[in-house]
Order: C-alpha cells, then structure tokens, then sequence
C-alpha cells in the first residue's frame, strides 16, 4: 500500500516536471547548450525611427528579433527579449547573468528627419550597408563574429564594418558599455537607403539566420540539433519567470528642490538649438536649475515627440554642443539631462544611459 502510493506520487511529480518542457517554450527549447542570449530591440524610450516607404525601425526590429530567438531557441540557447530601454535592457540583462547581450537596430543616414535615398537614382552606397558597434574597451569579437555572417549580404555594401561606439558616435552606448557580458551593437543595414530597406522588410529569415549563426560562431556553444545536450532544467523556467517580473524604476530628478533657476544658461541653450540644431527644439526648454555645488539640472519637453529620432551622430553632437555651452558657464561643474524631470528617459532617448556630464570627465555615471 505505501509502496503504491510512493509509485502514484512519483508519476504526479514526473508530470508535473516535464509538462512545461515537453509545450513549445518560447524562450528556450527542450534542450539546453548552458549559454544565454539577450536580445535588446530598438526602443530608443518608445521613439521610432522611420525610413523609406515609412519603415517602422522599432517594428521590424521587433519582428527580427523574434526570428533570432526562434533560430537561436532551436539550436538550445536560452534567450529572452528585452521590452525596455536601454537602460532597463542592459540592467535585467546584468541581472540575469546571460552570455551575450545584442541589441538589435538599423541605421539612418545622419541628420534630422532624413529619408532621403529612397528613389533608387543616385543612391549614396556610402550610406548603406551592416555595422556592427562593440565598446571602445572591451574586445570587438562578438561584433566581428556577427558582421561575418551578414558581411555582403545587403544591397548596399558601403558600410559593411565592426567599429568602436566611439568611433562612430563619439561616445559610450550604454548597452556596450555597462553591459558586464561581451555585447554587439546591430545596426543591420540602412532603412534610409531603398535597397537596405527592401532587404531588411523582406529578407528577415536569411538575416535572422546570420545573426543567430554569428552568435553561435561566438560562443562556439553545442548546436542541438545535431550534438546531444542535457534536457532544459526547471532552473531556467524560474530566471524567465522572474524576467517577466521585472520592473526598471526611472531615476526622476526633484527639480522643484534642485537649486535655482539660471536665466542665462537658458537664454544660450535656446539660442543653440535656434541656430544649430531644429528651430522647433528651441522651444523645448522647461528650465535650468542650479545648485550651489554647481550641478545643474537642464529640463526639457521630450525631444522624441518635437524631432523624432535622429541618428546616434545627430544625438551625440546635440549632447557635445550642449555641454559646450553650458560648461562656458565657470560655475558649472557637472549636468543632468531630463525630459519632464526624468533622466533615465533622456539617457534612453540618447542611449548614453544615465550619465551625470562632468566638466573633467564626460563619462561618470549616476550609478
Ligand atoms: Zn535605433
């Protein structure tokens, strides 16, 4: 009589243990070759960015990504999706432990609002083509082993390269730099180049596979489907389970105690974005404050809903020349950036995270 109730309990238990790997998991297959991948689409704080035929960067990045994670699921990769920013991203990706963090985009010729390119006459290969970006610091082979899978696959091969975030945009992306695992930045071709376009909106399966084989190139992990690994443990179903849950807290600024209004800061601020920049920012200013250790807090209306979202270029120059301006002020010795108080939203927009821009360094963070 024990000895059948022990069978019974056992027969439960096993049911109950193999159940969720036996369904379709959408973030892992029935085997696991011990390596995790975290895929970060664009987001740029919910700011798309559109190319010809009005492509929706935010919207094919999304569709992508989930075909790299199928490929990558496939070969018995754990992978989760990121839903956030920048910020959010590369925190729950820390958080998680995963192997290789890859954030997922395409490109844009490097002004406003451009959508030029688009006729197919006089088409600027110069602007075309796959990039692949890995921090200034750490080693560029992930970002290689990826380029070398989707190296001459586009139309437009002007661009086809690995380089330095500070090469290309003058600065640290927060995703490559704060990301404690190695991490490749993709910007897998144009969408302000017609060919580019054409490609990424109908050849997502070939391009999904490229980036999943580069990834696999990288870890030189087991490939499931041909080699034997251990069955998916329990383990991983509770980190996704608390991935799900996982909530980012934006760090937003007291401006109301922050310090005092400074008028003048203010007035070379609008003057900057009048003369350099789009005229319709130079009503985007909400106030400058200062304190009396001279950290100032410089508070706009979200650029994302006045200009969109121009190219990683466009966005580091209009933070360089803002800090030049406002450094022109000796009192000054380091500065926030917000959108309606919020620094995490303006450091997601950027995607140079939550960076307290100091006179000496440019390159401290909050945290
Ligand atoms: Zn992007």
């Amino acid at each position: 009589m024990k000895k059948l109730t022990l069978g019974l309990l056992l027969v439960i238990m096993s049911t109950v243990f193999f159940a969720p790997t036996s369904q379709a998991n959408p973030y892992y297959g029935t085997a696991y070759n011990g390596y995790k991948i975290y895929l970060s689409p664009a987001n740029h704080d919910g700011i798309d960015k559109f190319g010809c035929d009005s492509f929706s960067e935010i919207n094919n990045a999304k569709a992508l990504t989930t075909q790299v994670k199928n490929v990558l699921t496939s070969m018995g990769y754990a992978v989760y999706i990121g839903s956030g920013g920048a910020t959010a991203n590369t925190t729950q990706s820390n958080n998680w432990g995963s192997d290789l963090h890859v954030p997922i985009h395409s490109n844009a010729k490097g002004s406003f609002n451009a959508t030029v390119d688009c006729k197919n006459t006089n088409l600027d290969y110069g602007a075309s083509g796959t990039l692949v970006m890995h921090n200034v610091n750490k080693s560029s082979t992930a970002a290689s082993a990826v380029l070398n899978r989707l190296k001459n696959l586009s139309p437009g091969r002007g661009y086809d390269k690995v380089d330095s975030d500070k090469a290309i945009v003058g600065s640290n992306l927060y995703e490559l730099s704060a990301t404690k695992m190695p991490s490749a930045y993709v910007e897998v071709g144009f969408h302000t180049f017609r060919p580019d376009m054409e490609w990424m909106r109908d050849q997502k399966t070939s391009i999904a596979t490229a980036i999943a084989g580069g990834i696999h190139n990288f870890t030189g992990a087991k490939d499931c489907r041909v080699s034997a690994c251990p069955i998916t443990t329990t383990d991983l179903e509770e980190e996704i389970a608390q991935l799900k849950e996982f909530v980012y807290e934006d760090k937003v600024l007291e401006l109301d105690k922050f310090g005092y209004i400074n008028t003048y800061i203010e007035a070379d601020i609008t003057k900057l974005l009048l003369d350099q920049f789009d005229s319709s920012l130079s009503e985007a200013l909400n106030g400058v404050y200062i304190d009396n250790n001279g950290t100032v807090a410089v508070d706009f209306k979200h650029f994302g809903y006045i200009v969109g979202n121009p190219s990683l270029i466009e966005k580091a120059n209009l933070v360089q020349e803002l800090n030049k301006v406002i450094f022109e002020h000796s009192q000054v010795n380091e500065i926030y950036y917000t959108f309606e108080g919020n620094l995490t939203s303006f450091g997601d927009w950027t995607e140079f995270g939550e960076i307290t821009y100091k006179r000496d360094s440019f390159s401290d963070r909050i945290n």
